[in-house]
């Protein structure tokens, strides 16, 4: 038995755990924070839960695959519900598109915006159901460390299908003319966190997975998986160390040694460092241990930071539905102004969760939960005047568009920045969702899952393979902590 330490509890974390203590050996994650789950913290206040983070259910075979590794189902910790309709958009002018989690009736709303375009969504959805299974089911799942993994003959060629070359706003158009269409297909690249026109049109397996395996939600909250992956974590036998931020990690000739922490020192056989990969490198090893220079870190391309306001609502807002986007402002401009021009948004598109909707123990009775995020470029200065202002803006717009009124009836308010990822996760420019899945950043070309200096040094999370999201973290500490046994069985 040998002794594994992580640093982070958030999914990737927590999913490394408890693939190293299934081995056998002996596993500690060290956490900052006072609670595990990272960026799917919650917090409570006057009767209402906030999950802090992701609200968007996806993909609900990566989280059943998880838990069977471990002889378990994700219904034993939690119940999922489809949300029918998955979503809802807000163009402006009173105009809202509920987007139906059945075939059929997701059809007959798209032929009725474009005449044509019913038989389109097939093919689309049909090719997104084989870029899902190349995408999440094969490239996802490996180290990325050399290319020679990629050279198996049906993986080129299943690459090349997927369109790995050509821009996810190209191939859209290809099939939808109408904005309004586009702009259900491109949102959730939102999470990839690049503009469509430089994300690989291989991700229009997020369309798939959206629109045809359905949007999830775990009653009780997006938290549940992180107390159910925490349960599985300690039947394997996982220790957790929360409150304990890691200060430092030393090295002698080529492995690591030791944890500086705020608790003390402690000695490790392998490590898997799940949090900001810019942090832990540029931070907590000496310059000499480090994969990549500040050079390097400062060419990437990160995926958006976020504005999020949690409040709670002292009545019921007919308008809305569990998922709200609000695209009644121009995408263009506001994607412009995350990544070619960064700049606090002139007119932002926001997004509204609220929970409340599906979840009667989210908030008390005749009550909403809300959730508002507003995606912003990574690294903008950040104050309360700013974030002051975007509540306004946002409000007058919800309040218009839903045709309601709401700032008066607010009984809580709690805003989340920039500066709360630096503080909370100790993000690289305060991203909320990592690095940007540009082609230029896939695969091999992301952050390397291995130290190059230190034989028994690993990374997990985000910022490296396969990527930002819930179920790609939880891919992330499978394959690191794939990578740290395999050194320890040497
Ligand atoms: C606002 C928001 C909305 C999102 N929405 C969705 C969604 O709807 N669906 C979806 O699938 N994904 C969503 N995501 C993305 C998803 O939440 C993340 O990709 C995922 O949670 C990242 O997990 P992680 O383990 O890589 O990182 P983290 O969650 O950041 O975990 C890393 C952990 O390491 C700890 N840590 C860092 N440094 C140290 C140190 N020195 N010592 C000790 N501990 C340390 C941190 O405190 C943290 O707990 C969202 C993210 C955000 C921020």
């Amino acid at each position: 038995m040998k002794k594994v330490s992580i640093i982070g509890g958030g999914f990737a974390g927590l999913s490394a755990a408890c693939y190293a203590a299934k081995a056998g050996h002996e596993v500690t994650v060290f956490e900052q924070n006072e609670t595990l789950g990272g960026r799917a913290r919650y917090f409570t206040e006057s009767g209402f839960t906030f999950d802090m983070g992701p609200s968007w259910y996806w993909m609900p075979d990566a989280f059943e695959r998880f838990f069977n590794d471990f002889g378990k189902k994700a219904s034993d910790f939690y119940e999922l519900k489809l949300l029918d309709p998955g979503f809802q958009m807000f163009f402006g002018e009173g105009e809202i598109i509920p987007v139906p989690a059945n075939r059929d009736a997701l059809r007959e709303m798209f032929e009725g915006i474009e005449k044509g375009s019913a038989s389109k969504l097939d093919s689309f959805l049909a090719e997104g159901a084989f870029k899902y299974s190349i995408g999440m089911q094969n490239l996802a799942h490996k180290p990325a460390l050399s290319w020679l993994e990629f050279a198996r003959l049906d993986v080129i060629s299943g690459a090349l299908r997927s369109n790995v070359f050509s821009s996810m706003k190209t191939y859209v158009r290809r099939f939808f003319k109408d904005p309004r269409l586009a702009a259900i297909m491109e949102f959730p690249v939102l999470f990839l966190g690049a503009k469509p026109s430089n994300i690989p049109a291989l991700y229009s397996l997020m369309n798939y997975a959206a629109l045809e395996l359905g949007t999830f939600y775990p009653m009780g909250g997006m938290y549940k998986i992180v107390d159910g992956m925490t349960s599985v974590a300690r039947s394997q036998g996982v220790s957790f160390v929360n409150n304990c931020r890691v200060e430092k990690i030393t090295a002698g000739a080529h492995t690591a040694t030791n944890l500086k922490t705020n608790r003390g020192s402690y000695a490790f056989d392998a490590l898997i460092a799940s949090g900001d990969y810019h942090h832990i490198e540029q931070q907590l090893l000496d310059d000499k241990y480090r994969n990549y220079s500040n050079g390097y870190w400062d060419k990437r391309v990160m995926a958006p930071s976020s504005l999020i306001f949690y409040m709670g609502v002292s009545k019921k807002i007919k308008k809305l539905i569990h998922h709200n986007l609000f695209f009644d402002r121009d995408f263009d401009t506001h994607a412009a102004e995350i990544y070619d021009h960064p700049q606090w948004p002139k007119s932002p598109l926001f997004y509204v969760c609220c929970p409340s909707k599906t979840d009667p123990s989210v908030a008390p009775e005749g009550m909403e939960n809300l959730f508002v995020l507003i995606p912003i470029a990574p690294g903008l200065e950040d104050t309360p005047e700013m974030r002051d202002r975007y509540y306004r803006i946002v409000m007058m717009r919800m309040e218009k568009e839903c045709g309601d009124t709401i700032h008066e009836h607010v009984v809580f308010k709690r805003s989340y920045c920039v500066n709360d990822f630096l503080n909370d996760y100790n993000a690289f420019k305060g991203n909320a969702y990592g690095l940007a899945n540009t082609l230029s950043q896939t695969a091999v070309l992301k952050p390397s899952v291995r130290n190059k200096k230190l034989r028994n040094l690993f990374y997990a999370g985000q910022l490296t393979v396969p990527g930002p999201g819930v179920p790609p973290a939880l891919i992330s500490g499978k394959i690191a902590a794939q990578q740290a046994l395999n050194f320890l069985n040497l």
